[in-house]
């Protein structure tokens, strides 16, 4: 998995993650660039665009846990 480094722009690549709930995941990452930065930042993500698109398509929450497995629910 790759994400623009926070400090020059640069591709950086994760190095560990782990749950921080059920929901919200910690990665760590460090810059690609070693020679001129390679500095390591972190990112929190969240399952959050599952449970809005849910809401726009008027769908009670849960209605079956399998649902979150539909095509298209998932990002
Ligand atoms: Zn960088």
């Amino acid at each position: 998995m790759a994400y623009p480094c926070k400090f020059c722009g640069f591709i950086s690549y994760a190095r560990t993650s782990r749950m921080l709930t059920e929901t919200v995941r910690e990665t760590y990452y460090q810059c690609g660039d070693y020679e001129n930065c390679g500095k390591p930042f972190k990112t929190y993500s969240e399952s959050y665009a599952v449970e809005y698109k849910r809401k726009l398509l008027d769908i009670r929450t849960p209605v079956d846990d399998r649902q979150m497995e539909l095509p298209g629910l998932t990002a």
